[in-house]
């Protein structure tokens, strides 16, 4: 199924305090995570002013207005890591509901806002930021907490297609439940070895670490753009891999930011020339701090994008209007 031009793909991993609470504190990332109110609204218009779509893969807690509700639609089979940081219900059940804390753990604004734009995908992001590749959990919680993100997603007349694991970690034999639900698509991780998410301790070893970020200013693992007929559906739910983690604006690599930013718009310049999918993301908190910096530099992609939309008739998607478009090749 050739195509007649390539796509951009844009999902955002919208999870605030509960995708990164066992690597950082609420101090430490305050800023990042209250700008989210800030740049979601941002991220809106920018995207629409470029006629670019947006996936925003969210996680279920945040379409709750408080700990009642959100307690309300938790699932009663919990996931049960050996690593006790990773199951957010202890957490949950210890802090005490203040109002200066609320913006970090919910957005149902947000949600709203996102929902009433209709430009733009609303895609889960589990229940709880469950992660799919730990010891101890078992594919009967997954369910559960998949449902549940089905559940609350519903009061509010949403509907997902598309899912983005946590932590980017991919269970194959999981993608059965997840088609069983309705979902017809998820995002893979590039065809690399430095993005493979299956043994979680390697990919957390120094010196990957230090390959991916190096990745992002000069090209190690190549453009990760893919042709249309190269995706598969795995289990029924189509891999729609990753080509780019969009970093953000890094203050003590400043003199390296236009390398990055040109290195994103190389890989479009290639995946438009040659008919492919460019998929890039990142979490809605990494434009928290910077925020100018980082809306510079998304905009100066943006532009790239129009160039090559006029050139080549390069497009943007969401990923579940990808999934369609493959549904009917
Ligand atoms: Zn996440």
């Amino acid at each position: 199924m050739p195509t007649e031009n390539g796509y951009l793909l844009i999902s955002l991993d919208f999870e605030l305090f509960w995708g990164v609470r066992d690597v950082k504190t609420k101090s430490v990332y305050k800023e990042n995570l209250l700008n989210v109110q800030k740049v979601i609204p941002r991220l809106l218009e920018l995207a629409d002013k470029y006629d670019v779509k947006l996936s925003f893969a969210t996680i279920g807690f945040l379409f709750a207005k408080n700990k009642a509700e959100l307690l309300s639609f938790a699932p009663s089979l919990k996931p049960t890591y050996q690593n006790t940081i990773f199951n957010p219900y202890s957490y949950i059940e210890s802090f005490e509901e203040e109002e200066n804390f609320k913006q970090y753990h919910y957005a149902p604004n947000l949600i709203d806002l996102i929902n009433s734009n209709k430009n733009h995908e609303i895609a889960t992001h589990t229940f709880s930021h469950f992660y799919v590749n730990e010891t101890g959990q078992t594919i009967e919680q997954f369910e559960s907490d998949l449902l549940a993100a089905i559940a609350i997603a519903k009061q509010k007349d949403i509907t997902f297609k598309s899912i983005v694991f946590p932590r980017n970690q991919i269970n194959e034999d999981y993608l059965s439940v997840c088609f069983k639900h309705g979902i017809t698509n998820y995002r893979g991780t590039e065809n690399h070895w430095m993005f493979d998410t299956t043994d979680t301790n390697r990919l957390e070893r120094p010196s990957h670490k230090m390959f991916r970020l190096m990745d992002a200013y000069f090209n190690l693992s190549g453009y990760n753009t893919y042709p249309l007929s190269s995706i598969k559906y795995i289990h029924g739910v189509l891999n729609i891999p990753s080509s780019k983690f969009f970093r953000p604006y890094s203050k003590p690599l400043k003199v390296l930011e236009p390398r990055r930013i040109n290195r994103v718009k190389k890989g479009l310049t290639y995946a438009a020339k040659h008919n492919e999918i460019y998929h890039m993301w990142w979490h809605p908190h990494n434009f928290g701090a910077n925020i100018e910096e980082n809306f510079n530099n998304l905009e100066a992609i943006f532009k790239h994008f129009m160039t090559l939309k006029k050139d080549y008739r390069f497009n943007s998607l969401t990923m579940s209007e990808l999934a369609s478009i493959v549904n009917t090749k």
